[in-house]
C-alpha cells in the first residue's frame, strides 16, 4: 500500500519535498488545514523559518491539530520543520510542538558561515548534508537517538515516529533520509493495522 505523505504548505521549501517522497514510494500532498491533515498518514514540515511558519500556524488554527496528529502519527522536520518539533528553542525561546526531547538552538553555526554543503556520515555510509542557516541540536533526551552528526554534534534524530534533521535531504539527489521517513510511516500505518 501507498502512505499519503504530507507536507506543510504554508511557508518554506515545501515543493522540494515532493521528488524524493515519490522516489521513496509515498503519494504526496500538500497540507494548509487541518481538514488536509486528517487525510495524510505522515506530515513533513519543510524548512523555511520557524518563527514565521508558528504564527502562520497559529492563524490557520494548525497547532493544536498539529499536536494531536504528531501523539498519533509520524512527523518529519527539516531545519525550520525540526525547531517546531523540539521541546525547547533557544536563540530566541519561542513556543514549540513540543514532539520530540531535543533542545535546538537557532542560526545556531553562525552568521559568517550561514549555508553551506558538508560531508556526513548516515548509519555508516557517506552522504550530503546542505545547511541553510542551520540550527545546532544542543541537547537530545534519553529516548531520542542519533542517527548522524557534523562537527560533533547531532543533525539528524529519530524519537519513536518522529524524525528531526537540521540540513535539508530534499535538496541532496541521496534519498535515504526521505526513504528513512516513508519506512517510519509505513511502520506505524501497520501498527494502526494491528
Ligand atoms: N534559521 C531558520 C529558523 O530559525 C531555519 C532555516 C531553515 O529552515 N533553512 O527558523
Amino acid at each position: 500500500m501507498k502512505p499519503k505523505i504530507g507536507v506543510l504548505a504554508l511557508q518554506g521549501d515545501f515543493e522540494a519535498h515532493r521528488a524524493p517522497l515519490e522516489r521513496a514510494g509515498a503519494e504526496v500532498t500538500e497540507v494548509r488545514s487541518a481538514a488536509e491533515l486528517e487525510e495524510v498518514d505522515g506530515l513533513v514540515i519543510p524548512g523555511g523559518e520557524s518563527t514565521t511558519m508558528l504564527k502562520l500556524l497559529e492563524d490557520e488554527q494548525l497547532l493544536e491539530p498539529l499536536c494531536r496528529f504528531g501523539g498519533a502519527k509520524p512527523i518529519f522536520g527539516t531545519c525550520a520543520g525540526a525547531i517546531l518539533l523540539a521541546a525547547e528553542v533557544l536563540n530566541p525561546r519561542q513556543p514549540s510542538l513540543s514532539l520530540m526531547d531535543l533542545t535546538l538552538e537557532r542560526n545556531g553555526y553562525g552568521r559568517q558561515i550561514d549555508s553551506r554543503i558538508a560531508h556526513i556520515q548516515i548509519s555508516g555510509r557517506p552522504a550530503e548534508a546542505v545547511f541553510i542557516r542551520a540550527p545546532v541540536i544542543r541537547r537530545v533526551g534519553a529516548d531520542a537517538r542519533v542517527l548522524a552528526e557534523y562537527n560533533n554534534s547531532p543533525v539528524l534524530v529519530e524519537q519513536g515516529k518522529h524524525l528531526a534533521a537540521t540540513f535539508h535531504p530534499e535538496l541532496s539527489p541521496e534519498n535515504r533520509v526521505h526513504e528513512q521517513f516513508v519506512d517510519k510511516v509505513r511502520a506505524s500505518l501497520s501498527e494502526q493495522l494491528n
